[in-house]
């Protein structure tokens, strides 16, 4: 949405951005996988991919890494497109789709280290570094077969870690863990942000997103529905309001009748709705009247998962997001034939 400003700031300071996709498309036969996706990812972004499943990240950040061919288009990663150069636009990139793989009978540390030897052996005294960085270094001489999925995806990024990435390319980090998996997730992310890391990663989990990233897309079937950044979308998602109630059910029947109220619904903690501030005095008199009383009634504002819902609902549904049975999205149907991951053996797939 904003990939012309992005380009000009880009250039300006000379430098490539670290992602820079335009029209890429992906079609598996009938499966239109990826529809024109164009994405700017820039220099210091903690970038979120999101989407339902089956909306396509996976398949999109395949194509980055040069792991699969474009249908159509063209990705570009510091100004070098994997298609034409290779390994060579890898340079600087690291990270994972889908999984990190690992040899389960070997430990972390044998891992790493086989992984510094196919590199040339350089990144062997990075070890212990990234060991500790992702807080494994006490469990390093044990067998990654008798790790957890929290511990294996923390070493897929300390496997990642081992070439100095300027661009970490992430699908689904946090996936499968734990709250307190996901929370150290974040603050790993957070550290190798602020060491000047440029984070690209996929994922499904909106709150977790909103809490990370600075700049978003969003993808629904194959199509960005949102480029940008994650606070201009949620100022564009206008004055939202929660409403704590004495008779949540009653209010909402008051809030749903209410002139200038939009998008009333039960949420997490009461009753949440879009309004004008002049609307939501005469909502409190309508409230009152219907003997409801007010308990907390505080502006907020829209969160990503209202966002998206919007998003894609505004689109006559054409998209076809809709609101699944766990709260988040609705899933996409998934086409048979799906080929495996594209993470190798060597427990990075896509280092470079
Ligand atoms: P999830 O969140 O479930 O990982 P995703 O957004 O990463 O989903 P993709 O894995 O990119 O989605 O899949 C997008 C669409 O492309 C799906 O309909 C999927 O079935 C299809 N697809 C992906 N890879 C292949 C393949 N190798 N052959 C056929 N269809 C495929």
């Amino acid at each position: 949405m904003d990939g012309s400003r992005t380009t000009t700031r880009e250039h300006s300071s000379g430098a490539p951005p670290p992602v820079r996709a335009r029209g890429l498309v992906k079609r598996y036969r009938e499966v239109l996988a990826v529809d024109h996706v164009d994405l700017d990812v820039r220099t210091g972004d903690v970038y979120g991919f999101l989407g339902p499943n089956g909306a396509g990240k996976t398949t999109t950040l395949r194509m980055a890494l040069g792991l699969i061919t474009p249908t159509a288009g063209t990705v570009e990663l510091f100004g070098r497109d994997p298609m034409r150069e290779g390994a060579r636009a890898l340079e600087g990139v690291a990270g994972f789709v889908e999984a990190p793989r690992f040899y389960p009978y070997l430990t972390a540390r044998k891992n790493l280290e086989l992984l510094a030897a196919l590199d040339g052996g350089q990144a062997r005294g990075r070890i212990d570094e990234v060991l500790n960085l992702v807080e494994l270094s006490e469990r390093a001489r044990h067998r990654v077969g008798g790790y957890s999925h929290g511990m294996r995806q923390r070493l897929g990024i300390a496997a990642a870690l081992l070439r100095r990435p300027r661009l970490l390319i992430l699908d689904e980090p946090a996936t499968g863990l734990d709250p307190a998996g996901m929370r150290d997730m974040r603050i790993l992310i957070r550290r190798l942000a602020g060491e000047g890391i440029t984070v690209l990663l996929s994922s499904h989990q909106l709150p977790e997103v909103q809490e990370l990233c600075d700049r978003v897309a969003i993808v629904d079937r194959g199509r960005v529905v949102y480029e940008g950044a994650l606070t201009d979308l949620r100022r564009q998602g206008g004055a939202g309001y929660r409403l704590r109630s004495t008779d949540d059910e009653r209010a909402l029947e008051v809030l749903r009748a209410q002139a200038g109220i939009e998008h009333a619904a039960t949420g997490e903690h009461g009753l949440r709705f879009q309004a004008e501030e002049r609307d939501v005095g005469a909502l409190s008199l309508a409230l009152a009247r219907a003997e409801v009383g007010i308990l907390a009634l505080t502006p907020e504002l829209a969160t990503l998962e209202d966002l998206f819902f919007r998003l894609t609902e505004s689109d006559g549904g054409a998209s076809g997001a809709s609101l699944g049975p766990n709260g988040l999205f609705g899933d996409a149907p998934m086409a048979d034939g799906r080929t495996s991951p594209a993470a190798g053996a060597d427990g990075r797939g896509v280092h470079a």
